[in-house]
Formats: structure tokens, sequence, C-alpha cells
């Protein structure tokens, strides 16, 4: 399948791993938006979150039960943000389901 993350899974296109496990991977954003920028995704292909579904969401779950351990890891006490950016309007670039953990310092109300 082209797509970016696919390939970032699959290691065919280098990426800087914060964690991994069967499910899911996460690495930081070649183009930080705050001190603190990293994508976590499903290792499966899920193009948004408007791709979840009855037999997909348990990853969704497992995600968002890694996030607070990547964030403890990467010291971010003081709060972070998530993020999933879903279609043309929210300005979705990369059609693999990705939730940003931003952080590291005090974040304006809009993203980026
Ligand atoms: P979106 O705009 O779809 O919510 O987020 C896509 C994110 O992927 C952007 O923050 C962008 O900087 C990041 N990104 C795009 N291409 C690459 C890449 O090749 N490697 C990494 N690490 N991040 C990427
Ligand atoms: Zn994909």
């Amino acid at each position: 399948m082209n797509c970016l993350f696919c390939k970032i899974v699959a290691g065919e296109i280098p990426s800087t791993k914060v964690y991994e496990d069967e499910t899911v991977y996460a690495f930081r954003d070649i183009n930080p938006q705050a001190p603190t920028h990293i994508l976590v995704i499903p290792k499966a292909h899920i193009p948004s979150v408007d791709g979840i579904n009855a037999e997909n969401s348990a990853v969704v779950a497992h995600i968002f039960e890694v996030i607070p351990t990547i964030a403890a890891a990467e010291k971010l006490t003081n709060g972070y943000r998530v993020v999933s950016n879903c279609g043309q309007d929210a300005g979705q670039t990369v059609h693999h389901l990705h939730f940003h953990i931003l952080g590291g310092q005090e974040l304006s109300l809009q993203m980026a």
C-alpha cells in the first residue's frame, strides 16, 4: 500500500522510534510543533478517525493506554495535548490514523 506511515511501520522509511509493541508504533514528528511532538499510530492501516469501527477499535483503546506511558517517559509531567486531524477541514495530510502528542511547553489553543 502506498501509505507513508505503513512504510514507516515497515521500516522502509526511517523514523525516530519512541515506542513499539505488537500493534502500536510511536515516533517523533519530522516537523515538530512543540518541544515534544510524537505521533502514535496503529500498525494496521486505518485511514482516519472516520475509519474506526467495532472491528478495529481495540487498537485505539490500546493507543490510549500507551499514550500515558509515552508521556511519562517523555517527562510531560506538566501536561500535554492529544490531537487527531480527520479529513480535509481538519488539515489531515497523512491518511493513516495517528494521534499527535504535543507537550513540553504551554500550548496555545490553536494547535499549529
Ligand atoms: P496530519 O497533518 O495528517 O495531522 O499530521 C501528519 C504529521 O506527519 C505532520 O505533523 C507531519 O509533520 C508528519 N510527517 C509527515 N511526513 C513525515 C515523515 O516522513 N516522518 C515523520 N516522522 N513525520 C512525518
Ligand atoms: Zn497506512
